[in-house]
């Protein structure tokens, strides 16, 4: 029988791939045996990322992506299925955030926030919708946050944007079911990467927080997102569509 979890021959793109939560799960995904292309603008940090990819022995490449820019999104997945042959998985993991109290968030604020959580992901949808067509089937993998569920001071546009992932996600599910595309959405708790470093220098107290409502009593890790990248990007998932899954320790446990 093959491996639920064998995805040797498979292709994969992951926006913002290049460090996080999405090199944690381009690390997965390679290592299952999927080629991955790594989709960000930073050039400099996607070749370390591509180096230790290969390092690991898996087959990645780097494809130039700015999300917030439909032509970039649809030239992005061309380049990765030109240089691959084929496209089967799309992670769509790129985000940002602008830590104000609403009041003074700026309509600059709010569409980079929102285009890059939310409209980007949907560019990347659309552009690899008919490749998966055209393979009879494919996996999407939405990344959300624990503010798909809940809400933040500091974090209106943040949550606005993870809250619509979830719909999306839903939405898109129910839409390509019949053509055999299952898609579904991460919620990560807290993870210790750049974008939550940042967090713990703004937001006063956040650490001591965290550690306390998290039952695991830990910060999450990138490599805790190996696992779960792999089962909704493989053959094990194929009736698991419109779902959203929490990895966060425990924290959404938490009454
Ligand atoms: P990182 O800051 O490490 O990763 C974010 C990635 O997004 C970067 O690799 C960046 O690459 C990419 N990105 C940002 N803007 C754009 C853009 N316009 N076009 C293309 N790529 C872009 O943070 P995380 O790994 O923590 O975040 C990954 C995802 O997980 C995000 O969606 C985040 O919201 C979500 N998340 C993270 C949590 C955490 O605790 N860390 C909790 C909940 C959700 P580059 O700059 O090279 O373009």
């Amino acid at each position: 029988m093959t491996s639920l979890f064998d995805l040797t021959g498979k292709v994969a793109l992951i926006t913002g791939g290049n460090g996080g939560i999405g090199l944690g799960m381009a690390k997965g995904l390679a290592a299952a045996g999927a080629a991955v292309a790594i989709a960000a603008r930073d050039a400099k940090k996607s070749a370390a990322a591509l180096e230790e990819l290969k390092a690991a022995g898996g087959e990645a490449y780097f494809v130039e992506l700015d999300v917030r820019k439909q032509a970039s999104c649809r030239a992005a997945i061309e380049a990765a299925v030109a240089r691959f042959g084929r496209l089967d998985i799309l992670v769509n993991n790129s985000g940002t955030t602008v830590r104000k109290q609403p009041q003074d968030i700026s309509a600059d604020d709010w569409h980079l926030v929102l285009e890059t959580n939310l409209t980007g992901a949907l560019y990347c949808c659309q552009a690899a919708y008919p490749h998966f067509v055209k393979n009879g089937g494919g996996k999407i993998v939405n990344i959300g946050s624990m503010m798909s569920v809940f809400g933040a001071a500091y974090a209106a546009p943040y949550a606005a944007s993870k809250g619509g992932i979830v719909q999306l996600t839903k939405s898109l599910a129910i839409a390509w079911a019949k053509n055999n595309i299952q898609v579904n959405a991460i919620l990560p708790g807290w993870i210790d990467t750049d974008l939550t470093r940042s967090a713990r220098r703004q937001v006063e107290g956040l650490n001591e927080k965290v550690l306390a409502r998290t039952p695991a009593g830990r910060w999450g890790n990138p490599s805790d997102f190996a696992g779960l990248a792999v089962f909704l990007a493989g053959s094990g998932s194929s009736f698991v569509t419109g779902a959203t899954i929490a990895i966060d320790g425990g924290y959404s446990a938490v009454a």
